[in-house]
């Protein structure tokens, strides 16, 4: 079944105006894994998706040790009704081992994750014990199998400690570490191509003229891939030419297996290079509502052996920022394997400031979050045109208003999407 056909079984849309959730939605539901593997070293792999589940060869931990500094002793030898004298018979350290065996009347001093001396099942904490040279004085209330982290508890041998489609975290470097694995299978980089359009636009490195803006697209976009740990192949500023742009989008089309637009999708535009499209792929051309956004181009792309995907984003350099966060990003994700897709949340604020809304579009509003009076509350970071992007580098977030909200009182709650998490 063609794009176009899958687009018009969705009940309930009207492509001119499209929803934010259903675009989404859609896009989501025509994407599938790239097919290509590759094993890399450990931390050449930090950023991509585990394509194959990784099995725990051993318990970890592999052995019954201490979870605190304190005394190894066996729990039946305790007296629940008076304090218990034990003999120290040993020490055990972390990586160095007591090979004895703790006996009736006996106990060993042991240090976090010194490994359990046979005979023993318990440790008290050292805080609670009294020692008296040879002897320690354990009060009553001790818990059987107490400040012990078991064999496996982490991960149990056999199982799987990850799951194909994880995105490999610092955490997941550590954990894929503590089993050992010095090589992973991972799926290889996506590869997106992406170019600006327009006949206005000037690179950096050469002076303006006369009606001429610089090209920011290519360097947001730039910034944006990097992160996600795509290969990216910038090609450049293409004009307004169908000869120009046909050729761009071949090439595109058979380097990479995405590519990303900016400009000509627009309602002025847009005629030129949906006949253009008709000839190169199937391209579906939306107006989505919300702000900024609402012109965005999806589809699929012949580039000759190989085909790709298009996601032809709106020229206004905000606009090309939230379309990209809001329907590229996710989409990424699920072509480089990952499952689930790391979700950015939205958390509720206070909203500092009245914010001008109709109900019908989903608004992403730049924001700046911070903490006043004990509470989160955000305010607008500034002029909010889509053109402007010194509002999108002031902000920490967007305030996302949803498609049925009305207009944002003072002190009423919203949604925010936060730009940065740990990293
Ligand atoms: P368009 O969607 O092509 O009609 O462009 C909408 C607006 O965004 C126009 O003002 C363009 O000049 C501007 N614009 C388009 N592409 C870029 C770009 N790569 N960098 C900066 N501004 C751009
Ligand atoms: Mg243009």
């Amino acid at each position: 079944m063609s794009l176009t056909s899958r687009f018009s079984c969705l009940s309930d849309h009207d492509p001119n105006t499209l929803s934010v959730d259903q675009a989404r939605a859609f896009i989501r539901s025509q994407l599938t894994p790239l097919a290509m593997h590759e094993r890399l070293a450990l931390r050449s792999a930090l950023g991509r998706v585990l394509a194959r589940d990784v099995i725990a060869p051993f318990n970890v931990p592999a052995h019954d040790n201490s979870a605190m500094d304190g005394y190894a002793l066996r729990h039946a030898e305790l007296s629940s009704s008076a304090e218990t004298h034990l003999r120290i018979v040993g020490t055990a350290l972390a990586g160095k081992v007591f090979t004895g065996t703790v006996g009736a009347g006996e106990c060993v001093r042991i240090m976090t994750g010194a490994l359990l001396p046979a005979g023993s099942d318990t440790v008290v904490i050292q805080e609670s014990v009294e020692t008296d040279g040879e002897d320690i004085v354990v009060p009553v209330g001790q818990r059987a199998g107490q400040n012990i982290r078991l064999a496996g508890e982490d991960l149990a041998a056999g199982q799987p400690a990850l799951a194909a489609g994880r995105l490999i975290r610092p955490a997941e470097l550590g954990l894929l570490a503590s089993l050992g694995c010095a090589e992973v299978s991972v799926y290889r980089r996506l590869r997106v191509a992406f170019f600006s359009t327009g006949d206005e636009l000037c690179s950096i490195g050469t002076p303006l003229v006369d009606g001429q803006v610089y090209d920011s697209n290519r360097y947001t976009i730039f910034g944006m891939l990097s992160r996600l740990g795509c290969e990216v192949l910038d090609m450049g500023v293409v004009g307004d030419d169908p000869v120009t742009l046909e050729a761009a989008f071949r090439d595109a089309a058979a380097a990479a297996d995405v590519v990303i637009t900016s400009g000509g999708v627009s309602v002025g535009e847009a005629d030129f290079v949906k006949r253009l499209m008709a000839q190169l792929g199937e391209v579906l051309f939306w107006k989505i509502a919300m702000k900024p956004g609402r012109p965005m181009a999806f589809g699929r792309l012949d580039g000759g052996p190989q085909s790709a995907w298009l996601f032809g984003l709106p020229g206004n350099p905000v606009a090309v920022m939230a379309t990209f966060y809001e329907f590229v990003r996710d989409a990424l994700y699920v072509l480089m394997g990952a499952d689930p897709v790391p979700v950015v949340p939205l958390l509720p604020a206070r909203c500092a400031a009245a914010i001008r809304k109709a109900p019908g579009r989903t608004e992403f509003q730049r924001g700046v979050l911070g903490v006043v009076d004990g509470q989160w509350s955000v305010r607008p970071a500034g002029a909010q045109g889509s053109g402007i992007l010194r509002s999108m580098s002031d902000a920490n977030c967007f305030i996302v208003l949803e498609h049925d909200r009305g207009p944002v009182a003072v002190g009423d709650q919203v949604q925010v999407q936060l730009f940065e998490g740990l990293a």
